[in-house]
Formats: C-alpha cells, sequence, structure tokens
C-alpha cells in the first residue's frame, strides 16, 4: 500500500517557515487528531533574519486565510499601509526624477489598454498619475481605506511595512496557540534518507529523531535539505543582478506624529539603491549595492547621507547591520520528499519586494496540492519546479527592466547595468516588441503571473521608455472609452484626496479603536 503523507516537518523559524505552517495547518485542519500533523523545528542557536519589512497585496489574503486579525498585526508588528514603490533618481537621477509603481491597476484594465491612449499625452502628464489615482494618494502621504472600512477590505489596493521581528512572533503564536501547529526548538544536526533516497527523519540536538512524510526546507540562506543534504545546485544570477551586499538600519522618527509614507521608497545610488520603508513605530532604511562596484566604506557613507537629513549628527552614530546577499536560486526546489521556501530556494535584491510573495505563493501551492499518498509525490514535485523556475525568471527580468531602461551614466554600476550582456533574452525580446506597442495581458503566458502587463507599463513608462505611436488608427468606441476612464480617475482622484486620512491618523485609528471586522473583498 502507498504510504500516506500525514506528518509535514517545517524546518525553521523565520517568516517562510512559520507562512507555511500556518497555510498548511489552517487548510489540513492540524488543530484535530485526524488532521494532517504540522511540525515545526526551529534552532535556538540560529535567528531569523529579521529585515524584509514589504509585502505584496496578496498578505491581505494570507494573514485573513491564517484567521489573523488585521487589527491585531496593524498593533503587534508595528505595521502600516503600502501602496507601491516610488522610484528617486533610476532614469536621469535629477531631482525631479521620481516615478511611482502602484498596487492598484490601471483603471479599466481588463478591456481597455490604456497606455496606449496615455502615449499622446506622455510629456504631460504621468503615467501612473493619469491611469489611476493611487500615486496621488501616495504623493500626498493618504491610507488605503478608512477606520470604518472593514479588515482587509480597501478603497485602494495595499500591502503592508512591518517589523519582521514582530511579525514571527505573531506568526508563532498565532501558529502554535490557534492552528494546532507543535514547535521544537531544536538544531538539526543530521537529515537521514531510507532506502528510496526520501528523508525519513531528522536528527535533532536534544529531542533526537524527528520522522516525518514531506520536509520543508525553511532555514533560509543555510539551505540545510535541499542545498547542503540534496547538493541541489545553486544557480547565480550575478551576472544579471549585481547586488549582493547589505547595509541595514533602524531610524526612529522625530516625533509619534511624524508622518508616515504609504510606499517604499527605493532611492538609487551610485552603485545600488537605498530602501526606505516607514512603520508605525520607526523606519526601516538600508543600503543595498554591489561589492564588485564600490567599497563598504563608500556605501556607508551614501546610506549616512540618506539619513543625515533626518537625523543630523545623530545619523553618524547609527548602528548598521551588514548582510550578504547572494542573488539567485536552486536549481529545482522540490526534490524527492523535500522542497525549499523563503531564503532556502533562493534570494534576490528586494527592488519589488517579492521575497514574501514567493513565500506565500510556494505555501499555497504545497498545500493546495498537498499530495495524499507518496505515489504522487513526484509529480507535485515536476508541477512545483516547473512553476516556479517560471517565476524567478520572470522575477529577475521585471527587476533587471528597472536598470536597463537608465540614462545614468555617472558609475560603472549603471553603465555595466546597461550591458546587453547582462540582459536576460526574454526580456530583451519584449523590449524589442514593446517600442513599436505597449505591453499588453498576451504578452505574458499564465494567468496568475507574478508581474503582470500593468507592472511593466508602470516601470517602462515611469522611467521614459519611448512606445512608437501606432500609425494604425483605433476604434473611436476605444478611445472614447479611453477618454471617459482618463475624466474618471480625475474626479475619482479629488473625492479620495478629500475623503481618506493620513497613512499616521488611519494606524492610530486603528491602534486606538480597531477596524470593523470582515472579510477580504
Ligand atoms: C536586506 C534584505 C531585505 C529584505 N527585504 C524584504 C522585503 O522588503 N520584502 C520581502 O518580501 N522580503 C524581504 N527580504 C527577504 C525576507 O527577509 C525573507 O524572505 C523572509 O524573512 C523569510 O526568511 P526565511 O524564513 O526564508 O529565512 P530566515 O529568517 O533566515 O529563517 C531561517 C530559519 O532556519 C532556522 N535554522 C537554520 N539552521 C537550522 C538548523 N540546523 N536547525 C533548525 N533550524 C535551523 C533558523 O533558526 C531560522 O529560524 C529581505 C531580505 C534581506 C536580506
Amino acid at each position: 500500500m502507498s504510504k500516506p503523507v500525514k506528518r509535514i516537518v517545517i524546518v525553521g523559524g523565520g517568516a517562510a517557515g512559520w507562512i507555511t505552517a500556518g497555510l498548511i495547518a489552517a487548510e489540513h485542519d492540524a488543530v484535530s487528531d485526524s488532521g494532517t500533523e504540522v511540525i515545526l523545528v526551529e534552532s535556538p542557536d540560529v535567528g531569523p533574519i529579521g529585515v524584509g519589512e514589504g509585502t505584496w497585496p496578496t498578505m491581505r489574503s494570507t494573514l485573513s486565510k491564517l484567521g489573523i486579525c488585521e487589527t491585531d498585526f496593524v498593533r503587534q508588528c508595528d505595521a502600516s499601509f503600502k501602496q507601491g514603490t516610488r522610484f528617486d533618481g533610476w532614469h536621469t537621477g535629477a531631482a525631479e526624477d521620481i516615478y511611482y509603481h502602484p498596487f492598484t491597476l490601471p483603471s479599466g484594465y481588463m478591456k481597455t489598454n490604456l497606455a496606449e491612449s496615455w502615449l499622446a499625452h506622455r510629456d504631460r502628464v504621468p503615467f501612473a498619475d493619469a491611469v489611476g489615482t493611487q500615486s496621488h494618494l501616495c504623493a500626498h502621504g493618504l491610507g488605503p481605506k478608512q477606520g470604518a472600512t472593514p479588515e482587509y477590505a480597501a478603497v485602494a489596493n495595499y500591502g503592508y511595512h512591518l517589523d519582521a521581528g514582530k511579525f514571527a512572533v505573531l506568526l508563532q503564536k498565532h501558529c502554535t496557540q490557534s492552528l494546532g501547529v507543535r514547535h521544537v526548538l531544536d538544531h538539526v544536526t543530521a537529515v537521514n534518507n531510507d532506502e528510496d533516497g526520501y528523508i525519513a527523519f531528522l536528527d535533532c540536538k536534544t529531542h533526537g529523531p524527528i520522522e516525518g512524510d514531506l520536509f520543508v526546507d525553511c532555514t533560509g540562506f543555510a539551505s540545510l535539505l535541499l542545498g547542503k543534504h540534496y547538493g541541489i545546485p545553486f544557480v547565480s544570477r550575478k551576472n544579471n543582478l549585481f547586488i549582493d551586499t547589505a547595509l541595514a538600519a533602524q531610524v526612529p522618527y522625530a516625533d509619534e506624529n511624524s508622518p508616515i509614507e504609504s510606499q517604499t521608497i527605493a532611492t538609487a545610488q551610485s552603485s545600488g539603491w537605498i530602501w526606505d520603508i516607514g512603520l508605525s513605530s520607526r523606519r526601516g532604511v538600508g543600503h543595498v549595492y554591489s561589492s564588485a562596484h564600490t567599497t563598504d566604506a563608500a556605501a556607508e557613507r551614501e546610506l549616512r547621507a540618506y539619513i543625515k537629513p533626518s537625523l543630523g549628527t545623530e545619523s553618524e552614530s547609527i548602528t548598521l547591520r551588514k548582510i550578504a546577499i547572494n542573488p539567485g536560486h536552486r536549481q529545482e526546489f522540490w526534490h524527492k520528499n523535500c522542497v525549499a521556501v523563503g531564503m532556502a530556494a533562493g534570494f534576490l535584491e528586494p527592488l519589488e519586494a517579492s521575497a514574501l510573495v514567493m513565500v506565500e505563493l510556494s505555501a499555497k501551492m504545497i498545500s493546495e496540492e498537498l499530495p495524499a499518498t507518496r505515489e504522487t509525490v513526484p509529480i507535485v514535485a515536476k508541477r512545483f519546479n516547473e512553476k516556479f523556475l517560471y517565476r524567478w525568471d520572470r522575477i529577475i527580468d521585471f527587476l533587471k527592466l528597472h536598470y536597463v531602461l537608465t540614462q545614468r551614466t555617472d558609475s560603472d554600476f549603471w553603465r555595466d547595468n546597461c550591458d546587453k550582456q547582462s540582459m536576460p533574452e526574454s526580456l530583451g525580446e519584449q523590449l524589442a516588441l514593446w517600442q513599436h506597442r505597449v505591453p499588453w495581458h498576451s504578452d505574458f503566458a499564465h494567468v496568475d503571473e507574478v508581474f503582470s502587463s500593468a507592472s511593466y507599463q508602470y516601470v517602462l513608462y515611469g522611467m521614459g521608455f519611448r512606445t512608437a505611436a501606432s500609425a494604425r488608427p483605433r476604434a473611436r468606441a476605444q478611445v472614447e472609452e479611453a477618454d471617459r476612464l482618463f475624466a474618471e480617475n480625475e474626479q475619482k482622484t479629488k473625492q479620495l484626496l478629500a475623503g481618506l486620512p493620513t497613512n499616521r491618523e488611519l494606524i492610530n485609528q486603528i491602534r486606538e479603536f480597531g477596524l470593523p471586522k470582515g472579510k477580504v473583498a
């Protein structure tokens, strides 16, 4: 008889481990005696990475599926609302060089390609400002909803900025107390196979052997099971994405009423960029850079200079944490009965905060396609590997897009980024097409693409990419519909600017009164 998959063992207690454990436990009733058993083993000797503060809107449905109340999440994780990213200095490096990649799709996006009509107005109005309302909300520091909007529902699409350390604590408490996840605090010292080469059990320092049917490797950069035990090769993508080092800092606000930015700010530097993330309690600020193009000392100087306007001379004494980044991913993610999630599977610079969303997508697929018996494990593994290899490639294309369109020539970093040798072929082909027509749904093969053609439009046209206006006349109905949507956006923007609270006001309201209960809109 085929061996049933009943006990899932997750190794690692960072965000990847707890999100995976929680989603599997919630969907497979780990809390009942007849449900799937979920065990999470976490080393007391190795802490989680503790950075990673920007999420996608997908986190709303993940939290909701886990059964976490949004009010508790906002209060306990010092969370604030993120409506996208503002890119400063990426195109020309001039003072006015700013564009937004908001989370909300362009108006009428399912049917009407507004980018086509916007081309005629491109010298007058920025793309994001014309096709939606969200860049205006961000520019005014407004929240994406009102205090009376129910939990997880939105007026404008949003994700979060959060304190990664506090998030792990909340997830752990919720998974163990409400979802039936068993937590073992112990260091895994060895991984043991059965006669088929499947993992049979782990050796732990104090608890001895832990057996399981499926093992999820969430051990971060260590990649203990997939990388070290199975020796699945790491595919470096440093030839495409040069960033390999981070310096992270925590920056206090001037006072408790300081404004909270409604988007992540990514500011280009000479050999990388600085992230700036506004939580309710502080800012998370960090410099990611290419060690082949600058020194640690020069990168530190740029980071301290960035912080200085808000902190003055204190910026010189703020503690910095250095983290090495190896851009790339494993050659496969699921091997035998072991699947890697989170940084054990791979990592790329956090330019579009794509790490946590890959954790959510991986955990969701494992949970939804959880094999009933060992017989079907290879089939699910094959599908998982195909899907996620495709996703890593698409993320790399999209991150590289931010660099290849620059007109900056002020350092080797920007010049080398424009070298065609460093551009994935797939991206080069798309860019060739988009010189003659705007990106659209048909450019991407899957319904569940990580980045849609809308994201490409925001970055392309934010970076000044020139698509030649079509020589062919367009249907009158299309032109009229686009004009109607542009006018509607202007009207809606005025209403929202008048009706939404600031991000800080919204957070204060939630901390004091909470949000009305509700489901994801
Ligand atoms: C500079 C930087 C900025 C980032 N910014 C973002 C962002 O804005 N948005 C985003 O989505 N992501 C971001 N990330 C990524 C994000 O931090 C991670 O994807 C996320 O925290 C998940 O990490 P993890 O759980 O995979 O690994 P970790 O947090 O490193 O957890 C590893 C776990 O494995 C355990 N472990 C290791 N060895 C053993 C062993 N032998 N036995 C038992 N347990 C073991 C450890 O105890 C730990 O609990 C960023 C990352 C970096 C480096």
